[in-house]
């Protein structure tokens, strides 16, 4: 509604999502209460980390076993009523226990009655634990004290990336609980003030607030697509690996476009090449270094890709908490001009890493070098299989031994033309080197929808559906060891004198 000119805003009721919100920036806060329309909706993969937040937070419940569950479709009022009910009634546990003060709501992950006096635990999905985190447990102490808790001491508990799951899931060792009871009553002091600053910009019109870093840190803002519509496709705020701060300082100063940097801010070698190749057009192809490059290369050659899942609690033996566990290769084998491929997708909901090596060492076994896009992820992968299955460790280690890093000329910027915007991911290499193979029209495009994907099928009946996502993530990575081959291919040509080779 809006009254001479102002919108008058619906209500200064605020939640603890809400009050973090504020911290990070009062025009999110304001827009998110009066313009919710403009709020970007959480991605497939957003929503799938939300899903998965939890699911580790009812299973952190069980650290504490027995107590009672509010749940959220009972309603925020019947829940406040109840929490003081079962507080009065000597309960020991309360599992999501809800709080108004101050016209602030929280809902208390685990409230649980210690010796000497209550105590509150606030569950994150992460394997640390975050300043930003204090920002919440800050909040929600307040709150419930100033509803008269008596609150001793104030825990975050996070999942423990060091835990190996062996047999049954051990709680004990798969959470971390750490003691931040300092750290939150420290932040106390700030809190009136806080929020009154986020009432007082709430009572007036939309914040004239321009973007700056806090759109992206601690959490990237979902006000982001509203806020940052003036600025063009292509910026300064696309320069590849320069700072934040930097990018601003450019902003703030009035410039937005390449050309109008100025000569005596300083860029690096890579960001000079970028932004010379974006004004130009210059191409930038450093023959002899990628000549010296494909040097290390001998046929026949395998051109290799994973596909991973991760999960916050370990489903199988020898897994992590977030461990990358491959469940999909693709191997393109060039030689003598021909080429041949090998692919393997293990089977939803059984831990695929055995099978999935066993196939990998015979179809590489040929192989004199092994080509992978950004060495670093697969060798990872490779190390930690042979560390959770020792028996593979010599042969993961002759894989290992033959690998070459095929992203290693367009990280040095041996071939760099302005098509890849500052970027030297296959995904952008692909598209400026080989216009005609694209991703666009795959039913699964990128690694984080083959993630989704893939740990969607477990939950799925056997059926047309679920073979066709097979299907698609299949073609999806053979697309990716084709692209290497391509890439290759081009490379090949660029360093021979014209009219000598011609590769496939
Ligand atoms: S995009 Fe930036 S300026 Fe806009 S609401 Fe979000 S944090 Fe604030």
């Amino acid at each position: 509604m809006i009254i001479n000119g102002m919108r008058k805003t619906g209500s200064f009721f605020l939640s603890k999502s809400q009050f973090t919100r504020g911290l990070q920036c009062h025009k999110s806060l304001w827009l998110f209460k009066n313009r919710r329309e403009l709020q970007q909706k959480p991605d497939a993969s957003l929503q799938a980390r939300f899903d998965a937040g939890n699911r580790v937070g009812i299973l952190a419940q069980q650290l504490f076993p027995g107590g009672t569950s509010l749940e959220y479709k009972s309603g925020i009022s019947k829940n406040i009523q109840r929490t003081q009910e079962l507080i009065a009634s000597g309960i020991e546990t309360i599992y999501e226990a809800t709080f108004r003060h101050d016209s602030v709501l929280a809902m208390v992950d685990i409230l649980r009655k210690g010796k000497n006096g209550w105590e509150m635990y606030e569950v994150k999905s992460t394997t640390e634990t975050k300043d930003i985190f204090i920002n919440d447990t800050a909040i929600q102490y307040y709150i419930a004290k100033g509803t008269g808790l008596d609150i001793t001491r104030v825990f975050l508990v996070h999942l423990n990336n060091q835990y190996t799951r062996r047999g049954e899931l051990d709680l004990q060792e798969l959470f971390t609980v750490d003691n931040v009871t300092e750290l939150t009553l420290d932040r106390q002091a700030d809190i009136p003030q806080q929020l009154g600053d986020m009432r007082k910009s709430l009572e007036g019109g939309e914040p004239s607030i321009d973007i700056g870093p806090y759109c992206t840190a601690p959490y990237e803002c979902d006000f982001k697509s509203y806020c940052w519509q003036n600025i063009p496709e292509y910026s300064i705020f696309d320069i590849a690996n320069l700072r934040s701060n930097r990018k601003f300082a450019l902003y703030y100063g009035g410039i937005l476009h390449l050309q109008d940097i100025p000569a005596d801010f300083t860029l690096s070698d890579a960001m000079q090449i970028q932004v010379e190749a974006e004004l130009t057009g210059r191409k930038f192809i450093h023959t002899r270094n990628i000549r010296e490059f494909l040097s290390k290369i001998s046929e026949p050659i395998g051109f290799m890709d994973f596909e991973t899942f991760m999960e916050p609690v370990p489903s199988f033996d020898y897994q992590r908490p977030y461990q990358q566990i491959p469940f999909q290769y693709s191997l393109h084998i060039s030689e003598d001009g021909n080429l041949a491929h090998h692919e393997f997708l293990g089977e939803p909901g059984i831990d695929p890493r055995q099978a999935f090596i066993e196939k990998l060492l015979e179809d590489t076994s040929s192989c004199r070098t092994i080509l992978v896009y950004n060495q670093a992820f697969e060798i990872t992968r490779l190390q930690e299989i042979a560390k959770n299955f020792p028996g593979f460790a010599e042969g993961v280690e002759s894989i290992i031994a033959r690998i070459v890093d095929l992203m290693e000329p367009f990280r040095n910027k041996d071939y760099y033309v302005r098509e890849m915007c500052g970027s030297h991911s296959i995904k952008h290499v692909l598209p400026a080197m080989i216009p005609d193979l694209s991703y666009n029209n795959l039913a699964i495009a990128d690694g984080e929808m083959a993630m989704l994907s893939y740990a969607g099928l477990s939950r799925m009946d056997d059926g047309d559906e679920k073979k066709k996502i097979c299907q698609d993530l299949l073609v999806y990575c053979k697309l990716d060891t084709l692209a290497m081959v391509r890439i290759w291919e081009k490379l090949a040509n660029i360093t021979q004198p014209k009219g000598q080779l011609s590769l496939f």
